[in-house]
């Protein structure tokens, strides 16, 4: 680590096997923190920002460096509590209790709102955690990498017959989470224009060869593109632009487009979406300036992003809400159909959480990419007839650059992810992997979230927005003995909107380890599918059965 100022400073999380903590419990939640802030890893470090617009590590430098003292001093049997990013006790607990626990960015119901979070936060006393930023699992985009190939692979599976191959599709937003769907893209054989408004958010996914090539302008922009389309070419282009100018304009030109979506960060309409005819040095002023002004402007101009999205699917383009809001704040300001455009969970991903697959993903805490080699070898043997995971890794391995350190994600279902991890766990204790392992997961989960315009939409019974299942989760998992827990507000929809839970355990081979993992790695997507089968799903009710999960007041 080098001193930047003060107090900030540029962050790599310690490779090799070497402890500065007690165990490695507490010294996976170090390097996981640290490798959050890693500038390959986070979006903006100097000001703690992982992803998501102001998703954050920790609440301040004063704070991050007191989470490193107290993990470094943190005992087998203490657990440290961290509020919105700043570490605030340690108490006496067990073995199997978990070493850290986080709520990050919670408010009272009817204080839930952006007005107030930026009140508190500027008084210093909250921070952003949007999910995996201040719950220390980020993993960089490809984390959201494997989520969006396998979202576009199930909308090629359902519109057009498996593949995107001479499909075109037009997005918003490259940037930590966005940044993924151009390779997405083109790894299911399609041609992708991606826009974002930060010309040198696109060149940085050209550089980790997340997007192909720049285009110079939008002219330059669709020749390119329609070329690839028509030769049946994946193709993936940058463009610098802002959406509500571009989209109306593809619409006024009448361009054929199969796919349209989303990632700007307008969950956020104040830090995270550029309102149109504004520089980001224009914006960044009003944003100072004058927040009510800036909000008013942001909003108005998803209207007509929205509204542009909708002209589109009336010309036939399959348009997706990919999890940012947007249709929330576009109908508010004055877009009325927004909601004719469907949320993706209930389109492409809830039969998945059904069967209690999700997110599952580790990282070696060695630093060392062979072992993630060695556990990619361990996935592929044990799950010979999980087709996605297959196709997945064939394309996965080797193909982009890791960000920090070396890491994997695949989704896993209920059964398979304790299998895999108890695996791993074993090739820590017989000394194949260099170090330990760190288990983790997105909380776009199957029984973590509760997110009425993205994981919760349209639920069979209508309990969108039913908050008391994310809660069971981050309970549930703390006593099944995860190694950090974590419960937050707002992640990924912003605030008022979403209420979901993290949690990471810690393979280092021990039998201590080996319990945590089979109870975490079983209950966690356990709750989900019961959260599923509560609601009524018949695929979540056959899991039941088929898992042997005991229901008290469903007879299945
Ligand atoms: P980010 O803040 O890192 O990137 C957002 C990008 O949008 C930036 O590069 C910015 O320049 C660009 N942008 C802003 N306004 C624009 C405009 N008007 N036109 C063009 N570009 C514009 O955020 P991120 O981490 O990439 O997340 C993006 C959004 O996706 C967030 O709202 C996040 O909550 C959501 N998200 C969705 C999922 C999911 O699973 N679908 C997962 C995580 C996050």
């Amino acid at each position: 680590m080098t001193m930047a100022t003060d107090l900030a400073m540029t962050v790599r999380a310690p490779r090799g096997s070497a402890l500065r903590c007690k165990g490695w419990q507490q010294e996976a939640a170090l390097r996981c923190l640290m490798n959050n802030l890693d500038p390959d890893v986070a979006e903006r470090p100097a000001d703690l920002v992982v992803y998501g617009g102001i998703g954050k590590a920790a609440r301040n430098w004063e704070s991050f460096h007191a989470i490193v003292r107290e993990l470094e001093r943190l005992g087998d049997e203490e657990t440290l509590l961290v509020q919105s990013g700043k570490p605030i006790a340690v108490f006496p607990t067990h073995d199997m209790a978990p070493r850290v626990i986080i709520a990050n960015s919670n408010l009272v119901g009817h204080w839930a709102n952006w007005e107030h979070f930026h009140e508190l936060d500027r008084k210093g006393l909250m921070m952003y955690g949007q999910m995996t930023a201040g719950s220390w699992i980020y993993i960089g985009t490809q984390g959201i990498l494997q989520g969006t190939f396998q979202t576009f692979a199930a909308l090629a599976d359902k519109h057009f017959g498996g593949s995107l191959k001479g499909k075109f599709t037009v997005t918003g937003g490259v940037g930590g989470m966005g940044g993924a769907q151009p390779l997405a893209v083109t790894m299911n054989d399609g041609v992708v224009l991606a826009i974002d408004v930060d010309g040198s958010r696109i060149e940085r996914r050209v550089e980790t060869r997340y997007c192909d090539t720049i285009a110079e302008s939008l002219d330059d922009a669709l020749a390119l593109c329609e070329a690839a389309r028509r030769e049946g070419r994946a193709l993936s282009v940058g463009l610098v632009g802002n959406c509500a100018e571009v989209l109306p304009e593809l619409v006024r030109r009448g361009v054929v487009i199969d796919v349209v979506t989303d990632q700007t960060s307008a969950h956020d309409p104040l830090n995270g979406y550029v309102p149109v005819g504004m520089t980001l040095a224009e914006a960044a002023e009003l944003r100072q300036r004058d927040a009510a002004e800036y909000v008013r402007r942001s909003t108005a101009s998803m209207a007509v992003h929205v509204q542009a999205m909708l002209d589109l699917q009336r010309a036939g383009a399959i348009a997706f809400d990919y999890g940012n809001n947007i249709r929330r704040f576009a109908a508010d300001a004055g877009c009325e159909r927004a909601f004719d455009i469907p949320g993706f969970v209930p389109e492409y991903i809830r039969p998945l959480f059904c069967e209690g697959a999700g997110p599952f993903r580790w990282m070696a805490l060695s630093g060392d990419p062979k072992d993630i080699d060695r556990t990619d070898e361990l996935a592929l043997q044990l799950f010979p007839n999980n087709a996605i995971l297959h196709r997945w890794m064939r394309l996965a391995r080797g193909r982009f650059a890791f960000q920090g350190l070396p890491a994997r994600i695949c989704w896993l279902g209920l059964g398979e992810r304790a299998r895999m991890g108890e695996a791993m766990n074993d090739l820590v204790r017989k000394g194949e992997l260099s170090a330990p392992v760190a288990i983790g997961r997105d909380h776009l989960d199957t029984g973590s979230v509760a997110s009425p315009y993205r994981e919760t939409e349209r639920m069979l019974d209508g309990s969108d927005a039913v908050a008391d299942w994310p809660i069971l989760n981050a309970l549930l998992n703390t006593a099944s003995g995860a190694t950090w827990v974590s419960f937050h507000h707002g992640g990924g929809v912003g605030m008022g909107y979403s209420l979901h839970a993290g949690q990471v355990t810690v393979a280092d081979g021990t039998e201590n380890a080996a319990k945590r993992i089979r109870r975490v790695l079983n209950n966690d997507p356990g709750l989900g599918v019961v959260r599923h089968a509560d609601a009524g799903y018949e695929l979540a009710r056959k899991t039941v059965r088929e898992k042997g999960l005991h229901m008290p007041m469903d007879s299945g």
